[in-house]
């Protein structure tokens, strides 16, 4: 079993730029496989390494089906097209606002074994491949919504079990349910 306690929003490590892959051995072959069998086991369209603590550019992805994961991902935008929509996050469990994302995206990066790889991602895929290498920066889409929709999610958030502002972050694993964007699935 592989399957690994998803770190929850509070703990530090999510808010931490991760360091790019530069070694692609057995170690990291290993993470792909944590990440994958927590995210399909979690029914998450994606999940980023430092969401199971581990500081490292890799995420995992699992939309329409297409699961995969990409090492060092760099982001290009073909066009200017947008989509809004419902997003959530593993780390933010049961937590859902609409979230402004670029309709269109292209991921350039390697797999698990040093092979340039190239994902082409439209919609749902390209909200996934967004969220996702944003948590390689330290950022939630909790950052990229407004004011209003901040305020929204932050209700939310304090009113979750799961949640308690009174403590120091911990380990812990999260509810399963509702996995990344539960409503689109
Ligand atoms: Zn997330």
């Amino acid at each position: 079993m592989t399957v690994q306690p998803i770190r929850l929003f509070g703990d530090p490590v999510l808010r931490s730029q991760a360091d790019p892959v530069t070694d692609f051995d057995k170690e990291l072959r290993t993470l792909v496989k944590n990440l994958t069998d927590t995210m399909l086991d979690e029914g998450g369209a994606g999940l980023a390494a430092p969401q199971l603590g581990v500081g490292l550019r890799v995420f995992a992805f699992d939309v329409d089906d297409v699961v995969g994961h990409i090492v060092n991902p760099v982001l290009s935008f073909p066009d200017e097209d947008e989509q809004d929509g419902p997003e959530g996050c593993l780390s933010i469990p049961g937590v859902y606002v609409d979230t402004k994302r670029r309709q269109n995206v292209v991921a350039e990066g390697f797999n698990e074994h040093g092979d340039p790889v190239r994902l082409i991602g439209t919609g749902l895929m390209a909200r996934c491949v967004q969220h996702e290498t944003d948590h390689l920066d330290g950022v939630l889409f909790l950052d990229r919504l407004d004011a209003a929709g901040r305020k929204d999610a932050m209700k939310q958030i304090r009113s979750s079990e799961w949640y308690d502002a009174g403590k120091p972050p911990v380990v812990k694993a999260s509810p399963h349910g509702r996995g990344l964007f539960g409503l689109g699935r």
